[in-house]
Formats: structure tokens, C-alpha cells, sequence
């Protein structure tokens, strides 16, 4: 049995002629192929019914192909399809070219491969074209781009797709603004689903919308061409450097019935103090004489090209995110497409330089709020830019009563990247803003600042400076004028105050408090903080730049520099995670459709088991020659014969503690029988509740589903551990359920035995457990279990547990 294929052609001698050429290549064997070509009576066309006949002869249980020529065979395919009665029937219309797609098929499906196998070959058909092509720099076109609005006829062309999680935001942005900013050369970048935008305008980039996973099509003309090409696709292909960031800042809490959002962790009290936007819209009114335009185009560029600077100066006193987004600012304020229209304005219309930068902002955020998602975010960076130009040319100063000598929580409409980046962590004690998502820049930064912060409150501008308010960044939790109970409940969760381990209850019960890393550069952080050990390693983030598969030495390398950091102490290091939304260049995942359900994980040993065992090769060697305590496991482990093979795997290495990832509704339900298989097991609840609660966890919409404290998620988390006690084997949590200090409390009272979260979440975890004892957990955990919702659950949890909190 083969699977089936089936020919559609506008032109019956085209699909007859192209049918042989591929059987030549069969010596002899026969495929299952049917060709449904031409119209009724044979004319040039196609014919949705043909298509059904043709399927139907070569129906089997391992499924058809369908390869089409162009246009309305694409169209009569898919109708095809809805005349297929047998649902059971997986028939696929393949995306690969009509010659070397079918031909690639056929000889796939002849060599007995599957559905999927043979959808993939055609599909690629293609790339060993391109890429003898692009090896002699042959140009590739790209119809997206050649209908630009601004035409350039291409010397150079290529492509490239994004792997860096969060896509073309504002940063890669302005490095491919930068990096092209000394080449002479006229460059354009197109996307899968946008027309070609010049390069080096950010904001006309941002404009693209590209995500990750989507294609770049990059063209160039001039002496530089292919120097500014080289660059943009080096760009690309690294991610823009974006390794060991986590695909997206998790939204920490959403409470439905306020609509708050807590987007950066720590509880504080605190009076308000109201940030002031003193800025008017520019009189419309005025329009300036002839001879006055040339040099309000000069005050303007003038104006542009000192707040470009002050940017560049605070990026020069900053470090990490903040100093990229401050880079990344600077590039936004000089760009060629907003000043264009804003000196035009002013040379045509006569407006003034101030009128005319309000207008010409009013243009592209318009066009960022018709976009949404990522780019609605970027909004308030432009209206920053906007306002700081403004204030330069009609000479009105910034404003500065953020410079308190008392702790204050700063209280906004919207908080733009350049006010967060002058906050100072010990004056300002929480962040609380009406607008802004958990992705927006200033979320980013509170995070790396250690400043508590939440958004989404509404009438926040309403409140007067002085009231004192409660702010809790982790559940979202608004509290104005909290009684002495709730100011209470804030002296524990210190912002960044330091946790000294073991991590225990109050009455002595262990659980391990863990880092979660990257590579050794997270390493610092987590032993500075307190963390007893490691509980997830993602190796994935040492290699995502890597196009070939990293050698067992240099795997070793990476390895032992991190064992080495916790002689003595455990080490949790997984194998892979790639594919979904960590792709690996060298661990090639066929186009699927649905990537998050696709091979990932543990899963990308069925095609390349060589990798994992090299992987364990290269641990086994790193844990012999350091004295750290490595423990090895397996993400997105499904069924209990995946986690025996994987053991075995391991055991053949050498390593003596194996486990598994609990990461799938399948792997929970079945925890008992994994724990015959396996010494430990780790939770991760960032999969494992996007797989219960079906819904994407890249997904801000979703995010609401996403919440790590619904119940669904906490009887699996029960279903395990019950699993776990048993046998008496111990149970990690590693997703972000962790890093939430209530939410950990709830854990342990299910009977988790070690919590493992981003370092800077261990002081906050650490400190409220040590002030409750293993009983308060149990009931706090049961009073979770009991709820109907996330927010029931985190209102009941933290009310058992007001009265008890040391
Ligand atoms: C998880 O899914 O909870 C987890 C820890 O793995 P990752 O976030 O790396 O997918
Ligand atoms: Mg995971």
C-alpha cells in the first residue's frame, strides 16, 4: 500500500507529460496516480468533479496527494474536497511546484514513505533549485516585492525566515536599520504578507507585522547590494540575537473582572504619585509663510536628531533589554519615513514643525492600532518620540517630579520605554498604568528593573497623589487605601531582597527551591539569589543560532560549564526542546499546521534519533568530568513507551537519574505508569496547560485561558503527584506556575517536591514558604482544587492563607 496521488492540470498533455517524466524515475514501479486534467469536454480547465473521481481510485488508508498546476486548479482542489464523503480520508493538497513536486512525490511514496513524508518532499521540492541558484548569486525574485509602491529594480535578492520568537519588533527593527545605515545601496524588505517597505525605515519595517516562522524577502540595488543583503540575512538567521530570551514575557495574571493585568512580580504598598503629560496638541491653525518653511524643516531636523541623541545617551548608561529598547528608540526617532512626511507637511501645507511630527505620528500609529497585537504596544514608544520633539521645539520642559525623595507608585495613563528607564528601583515601589500590555516595552523593563507593575486598571488618573494604594504585580491585585490586614500581607515579598535555602516550610518540610537557565550566563543570577540548584536546563538556548548540529565536544563544553557552577548540587538538564516555537535550523521540522502539535520535543528523536543520542553522549561525558548532581529528562513526553525507550537511551549513555517532562494532558493521566519508568519527573506548566486548556500559549488573546492558576491545571498537577506518592519519587514543577509565590504554596500543598523559576522569582517563593507550615500548603492547595476558576482560586487561596503568614 502507497499513498495516493493525484495529478491536477489545466492541460491533460501537460499532467500526461509530466506523470511520465516522474515514472521514468520509478524503474519500474508502480505508483497509486491518477490524473484529473482539463474541463468538461476536455477543454483547458479543471474540474472539481474530475478531481473527486481521480482521488477516490487512489484512496487508501495511507492517504492522496493531490499536486496542482496554477490558479483555478487550486480552486477546484479545494472543492474537490468538500465532496469527499469518506471524512476518514486524509487527502492534502500539496504547496510544492507542479513538475518537481510531483516528481519528488512519487519517488517518495514509491519508496513506501507516508503522508506526511511524501507532503514534505514535494513541498521542498524546490530548495535544491534555489539553492544552486543562490550559490552563484543568481537573483531570486520575489513577486511580493516587485509590486512596491517605490519601485527598485532588485541587483540582489534573497530570503530568509525569522526564527527569533517574538518576530520583526521594535529591536530587530532598528539592527537592520543600523546595520545597512553605512551601505550604499537602496534596500527593501518584504514579508510573506506584505508588500516590499524600505529598509531602513523601522517604522515602515514594524509595519510588515512578520512573525516568526514567516519569510523575509530582501532586495537590493547599488555598489553595496550584497553587502546590505549579506547583512539583513545574517540578521535573520541569527534571531537577532534574541537566544536566550523566553519566546514571550509570560503574562503573569489577568483578573477577568477588573480587566488588571500583573505584567511584573512583587507585592508593595505605597502612595501615589501621578506622572504628568503636559503636552497640547499644536495649533492646526497656523500656517507658516513661504519663506518661513525651509527652516522649520530645520528646527525639526534639528529637534529629531537631539532626541536621537539624548536616546543614545541613556542607552550608553544602561545595560541589557533596557539599553537595546533605548537603541532601538533612537533608530525609531530619526526614521526617514516619519520625517518625510512630516517635512512635507511642513514645506506643502505650511504647517508647523510641531503640528506636523503630531500629524505624521497620528499616521503610523493609526496604522500600528489597525495592526494590534505586538504593534498596538509600540503606540505609546511613538508617542514618546512624538512628545519629546514637540517639547524641544516649542521649548517646554520634561517633566520631573519623578525625581522624590520619598517612595512613591508611579501611576500613568501609559508609561513610555525612556520614563520607565529613569525610574529609579528604590524610590519607585510599583508601576500601575491603565494602558499597555504585558509585551510592551515598559513591562519589559519594570520586569528587568525589579519594579512591580500592573496594567489594564482603569480611571487610574483619577487617583490623587498621596492615596495610598496596594499593587500586587504577580496576581494583578489593585487594592486603594488597603486596611492594615492587606498592607500587612506586602512584608513579606520584599522587591529583590535576598533568599538564603534550603527552601522549607516554617515546621521544616524541603522543598527545593531551583533555578530555571538558559547556558552559564543565567548561572550568576541564580546562585547570587539563592538558588539550591538547577531545575531546568534548556539546552535548546545554547545552540538556537546553530545551522549544524553542535559537536559532542562542544556540547560538552557548554555543559560542564554549568555542573561545574554546582559541584555538589543538582543540575536538571533537559535534551532538546526544539520545534514549535524554538525551532532548530539543525533539527529541520517539516511545515506543519499545527507546529505546537507537531513534532517537538522528545518527538524530533523519531527522525533524527542520532541527535539525542550524541545529546546524551555529550551530558554523560560533561557530568563524569565535573561533581555536580546531573539529573537528565525528556520534554513533551506523551505516552509511557516514549519515557521507557527514553530511560533507556539514557541509561546506555551512562546517566544514572533519567526523567521525563509532564507536559501533556496524555503524560498526567498516565502518571502512574510513567513513574515505574522513570526516577523523577518535572512538570512543565506552560505546556501543560496550554495542551489542557487548548489554547495557544504564544497567544496574548489567550492568555487568559493560559493562567496557570486554572483548576483544570491543578488536577493534573494533582493526578501526577498522587502518581508520584506511591512510589515515593519526586516531583518538579519548572513552568512558570512556579515563579509565582501563592501559586508555588498551592504546588507544595499538592505534594510538588521541588520548585524550579527564574532567579529572580526564588526570593519571593523562598521567603513565603518559610512562613507557612505544610499543613497551610495542604489547605491552600485544597481550597485551589475546590475552585471553579483561576480567579476564585487565587482570591480563596490567598484568603486561607491572610490569617496564617508569619
Ligand atoms: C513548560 O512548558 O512549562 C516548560 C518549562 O518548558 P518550556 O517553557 O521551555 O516549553
Ligand atoms: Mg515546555
Amino acid at each position: 500500500m502507497m499513498v495516493g496521488i493525484v495529478v491536477v492540470s489545466h492541460s491533460p498533455a501537460l499532467a500526461e507529460a509530466a506523470v511520465n517524466l516522474a515514472l521514468a524515475m520509478t524503474v519500474g514501479q508502480s505508483p497509486r496516480i491518477e490524473i484529473a486534467a482539463g474541463a468538461v469536454d476536455d477543454v483547458i480547465g479543471t474540474d472539481a468533479l474530475r478531481i473527486v473521481d481521480a482521488i477516490k481510485k487512489v484512496s487508501s488508508s495511507k492517504g492522496v496527494l493531490v499536486i496542482m498546476d496554477l490558479g483555478s486548479a487550486i480552486m477546484s482542489s479545494e472543492m474537490a474536497l468538500e465532496f469527499i464523503d469518506d471524512k476518514a480520508l486524509d487527502v492534502r493538497l500539496s504547496k510544492g511546484p507542479f513538475v518537481e513536486g510531483l516528481l519528488a512525490a512519487v519517488v517518495r511514496a514509491v519508496g513506501g514513505g507516508s503522508l506526511d513524508e511524501v507532503e514534505y518532499e514535494a513541498a521542498n521540492a524546490l530548495l535544491a533549485k534555489v539553492s544552486q541558484l543562490s550559490a552563484t548569486s543568481e537573483i531570486i525574485i520575489n513577486e511580493q516585492s516587485s509590486d512596491s509602491k517605490t519601485s527598485l529594480k532588485p541587483e540582489i535578492s534573497s530570503q530568509a525566515i525569522l526564527v527569533n520568537a517574538i518576530g520583526l519588533h521594535a529591536r530587530p527593527a532598528a539592527m537592520i536599520v543600523g546595520a545597512i545605515a553605512d551601505c550604499h545601496a537602496q534596500v527593501q524588505i518584504a514579508s510573506d504578507f506584505s508588500k516590499a517597505v524600505p529598509a531602513n525605515s523601522p517604522t515602515a519595517l514594524l509595519g510588515l507585522a512578520a512573525k516568526c516562522g514567516q519569510t523575509l524577502y530582501i532586495q537590493a540595488a547599488g555598489p553595496d547590494a550584497k553587502k546590505a543583503v549579506d547583512l539583513i540575512i545574517n540578521l535573520v538567521n541569527d534571531g537577532f540575537g534574541e537566544h536566550d530570551e523566553s519566546p514571550l514575557p509570560s503574562l503573569k495574571s489577568y483578573n477577568p473582572t477588573t480587566g488588571v493585568i500583573g505584567v511584573s512580580p512583587g507585592r508593595v504598598v505605597g502612595p501615589v504619585l501621578q506622572l504628568l503629560h503636559p503636552i497640547s496638541e499644536p495649533d492646526v491653525q497656523v500656517v507658516l509663510e513661504l519663506s518661513d518653511r525651509k527652516a522649520a524643516v530645520q528646527h525639526l531636523m534639528l529637534a529629531v536628531a537631539q532626541v536621537a541623541d539624548w536616546f543614545k545617551l541613556q542607552s550608553a548608561r544602561l545595560e541589557g533589554s533596557a539599553r537595546e529598547i533605548m537603541q532601538a528608540t533612537s533608530v525609531i526617532t530619526t526614521d526617514p519615513a516619519l520625517i518625510k512626511v512630516a517635512c512635507e507637511a511642513i514645506i506643502n501645507c505650511g504647517l508647523t514643525p510641531e503640528r506636523a511630527i503630531w500629524e505624521a505620528t497620528e499616521d503610523i500609529v493609526a496604522e500600528f492600532s489597525v495592526q494590534g497585537g505586538l504593534l498596538s504596544e509600540r503606540i505609546t514608544d511613538m508617542y514618546d518620540i512624538r512628545n519629546r520633539i514637540i517639547r524641544l521645539l516649542t521649548v517646554q520642559d520634561a517633566p520631573d517630579n519623578l525625581i522624590s525623595n520619598e517612595p512613591y507608585i508611579l501611576v500613568a495613563s501609559d508609561l513610555a520605554p525612556a520614563d520607565t528607564v529613569m525610574l529609579n528601583p528604590r524610590d519607585c515601589l510599583a508601576i500601575v498604568t491603565e494602558k499597555g500590555g504585558p509585551t510592551s516595552h515598559s513591562a519589559i523593563l519594570a520586569r528587568s528593573l525589579g519594579i512591580p507593575a500592573i496594567t489594564g486598571v482603569t480611571e487610574v488618573t483619577a487617583i490623587v497623589d498621596g492615596t495610598i494604594v496596594l499593587v500586587d504585580g504577580a496576581t494583578g491585585e489593585f487594592i486603594i487605601s488597603p486596611n492594615d490586614e492587606q498592607k500587612g500581607s506586602v512584608s513579606f515579598i520584599a522587591p529583590i531582597s535576598l533568599f538564603h535555602g534550603p527552601g522549607r516550610t516554617s515546621d521544616g518540610y524541603q522543598v527545593q527551591i531551583l533555578a530555571n537557565i538558559g547556558s552559564v550566563a543565567d548561572v550568576p543570577d541564580a546562585i547570587t539569589l539563592g538558588a539550591e540548584g538547577v531545575g531546568l536546563f534548556r539546552t535548546e538556548f545554547c545552540f538556537l543560532d546553530r545551522e549544524d548540529e553542535p559537536s559532542i565536544a562542544e556540547q560538552v563544553k557548554a555543559y560542564r560549564a554549568v555542573f561545574k557552577c554546582f559541584s555538589g548540587r543538582k543540575v536538571v538538564i533537559r535534551t532538546l526542546d526544539a520545534g514549535s516555537d524554538k525551532p532548530l535550523p539543525f533539527l529541520p521540522i517539516r511545515n506543519e499546521a499545527n507546529p505546537a502539535l507537531g513534532i517537538r520535543g522528545y518527538r524530533t528523536s523519531w527522525h533524527s534519533p542520532e541527535i539525542l543520542c550524541n545529546q546524551l553522549m555529550a551530558i554523560a561525558q560533561a557530568a563524569a568530568a565535573e561533581h555536580a548532581e546531573v539529573w537528565v529528562m525528556a520534554p513533551m513526553i506523551a505516552t509511557v513507551e516514549e519515557a521507557q525507550e527514553f530511560v533507556q537511551k539514557t541509561r546506555v549513555a551512562g546517566l544514572t537519574i533519567a526523567g521525563v517532562m509532564i507536559e501533556t494532558p496524555a503524560a498526567a493521566i498516565m502518571a502512574d505508569h510513567l513513574f515505574e519508568q522513570v526516577d523523577f519527573v518535572s512538570i512543565g506548566t506552560n505546556d501543560l496547560a496550554q495542551y489542557t486548556l487548548a489554547a495557544d500559549r504564544m497567544s496574548s488573546d489567550l492568555a487568559v485561558l493560559n493562567d496557570p492558576w486554572q483548576p483544570s491545571l491543578m488536577r493534573m498537577i494533582e493526578l501526577v503527584c498522587r502518581g508520584a506518592s506511591d512510589l515515593k519519587k519526586p516531583v518538579g514543577v519548572c513552568g512558570e506556575a512556579a515563579s509565582d509565590p501563592y501559586l508555588a504554596i498551592v504546588l507544595v500543598g499538592l505534594g510538588v517536591t521541588a520548585l524550579s523559576m527564574s532567579a529572580r522569582s526564588i526570593s519571593a517563593v523562598g521567603q513565603l514558604l518559610a512562613s507557612l507550615s505544610l499543613e497551610d500548603c495542604r489547605r491552600a492547595a485544597q481550597a485551589a482544587l475546590n475552585s471553579d476558576s483561576a480567579q476564585a482560586a487565587r482570591l480563596v487561596v490567598r484568603e486561607s492563607l491572610s490569617s496564617v503568614i508569619k
